[in-house]
């Protein structure tokens, strides 16, 4: 069991409580961090330690800084681009959620800001991306993409895509950020890794943070560097919590001794066995169930073809709530959007667990979901 109370948790914070609500490493980390002063204005040993790590694990960060959540890492990584092209414009994705100042799921959103400085395309639609590019590609300054679309849908971007993004922006003169703040965790590399895709920006947050407050955002070291105070003209980033002492030794040794590769294979092995029996049992009763995501995250959508852009989604809100309500009820607590999210804490017998009460909601609610 991962949790506590009388649900077994498969939100798991949105993804960010990737270790579980207690692990014992994470909570020794954080105990001995208390015992030894948390806060000191100033660089301290765990913070060097976790940039190491993830400049080890990640082989396109060279170099690493660290903020407080990722809505900030992704702000950030977008005014670094502006400022090192000089060019004002983002390329973003309609449905992309880079944080609460930035979510492209509406693109009009009162919160986001730059709005004026955004342009948008279709997710993994090559052709669509060449079409803003050819009108605004010498006055980009960064595309900004999850390499899977998290909030949109748990949406794997395709692989022939996110390399043509590399190519495009590579001939235009921009840069490329991959958004991982979500993604990180399903290879020690990332996803970047297991596509064999290079950005040259790439943000991080969420469980890197072992459950504490957390953001990050790394890359290639000559833009990187810009940022050092140090070096004269220093572009000035800022921010009193950035090295958060507790989240730094818990993030650190959450990535050396819990994320190891073989604890995020077993994980993303365990996120598809789940995957193949909740397909198995909707396909026995003839419903339509499409599962998207990536090993540990699992994606939920009540229609027959998979989407490939969250325009494609048919499932309504409506069907997702009578989902995670019934579930609610049968004792297992997902986020409302469809999404699954394993934990290192969830066990088989949770999935199997999860499976016999998702084949009594598709019973239950038959009338109200498509024939497959
Ligand atoms: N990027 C992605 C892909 C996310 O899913 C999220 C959070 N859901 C963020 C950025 C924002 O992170 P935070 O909530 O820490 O600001």
């Amino acid at each position: 069991m991962s949790t506590g109370t009388a649900n077994i948790d498969f939100t798991n914070d949105m993804t960010a409580g990737f270790y579980g609500h207690s692990n014992p490493v994470i909570l020794a980390a954080i105990r001995s961090a208390l015992d030894n002063g948390i806060s000191f204005g100033g660089p301290h040993a765990h913070e060097v330690a976790l940039a190491e790590a993830i400049c080890r694990r990640f082989t396109s960060i060279e170099r690493v800084r660290f903020c407080n959540s990722g809505t900030e890492a992704n702000l950030v990584a977008m005014g670094l681009a502006r400022a090192a092209t000089g060019r004002p414009l983002v390329l973003a994705f309609q449905g992309g959620y880079h944080g609460s100042l930035a979510t492209y799921t509406n693109v009009e959103a009162p919160l986001n800001v730059d709005k004026q400085q955004m342009r948008f395309a279709r997710y993994n639609d090559e052709e669509d991306v060449r079409r803003v590019l050819d009108k605004f590609g010498e006055e980009t300054a960064a595309i900004i993409v999850e390499p899977m679309m998290a909030s949109g849908g748990g949406i794997l971007g395709n692989r022939a895509f996110l390399a043509a993004l590399r190519t495009m922006t590579d001939k235009c003169g921009a840069l490329l950020i991959f958004d991982e703040v979500v993604t990180a965790r399903f290879s020690p590399g990332g996803l970047q890794d297991l596509f064999q895709v290079r950005p040259d920006l790439t943000t991080l947050g969420k469980s890197l943070g072992g459950g504490i407050t957390f953001g990050a955002f790394g890359g290639r070291a000559d833009l990187i560097d810009r940022l050092d105070p140090s070096r004269p003209g220093a572009i000035l980033h800022s921010g009193t919590f950035n090295n958060n002492v507790l989240t730094m030794s818990a993030g650190h040794i959450g990535l050396t001794e819990m994320a190891t590769i073989h604890a995020l294979q077993a994980v993303n092995a365990s996120g598809g066995k789940l995957r193949h029996s909740l397909l198995e049992v909707a396909k026995v009763r003839r419903k339509a169930l499409t599962i998207g995501g990536y090993g540990s995250i699992l994606s939920l959508h009540f229609q027959p073809a998979e989407p490939r852009n969250p325009a494609e989604i048919t499932t309504t809100p409506t069907q997702r709530k009578l989902f995670h309500l019934d579930m609610l009820l049968r004792g297992f607590y997902t986020p409302r959007r469809g999404t699954i999210n394993l934990s290192l804490a969830t066990t088989d017998e949770d999935c199997e667990a999860f499976v016999e009460a998702f084949a009594g909601f598709l019973d239950q609610f038959s009338a109200f979901l498509p024939r497959g």
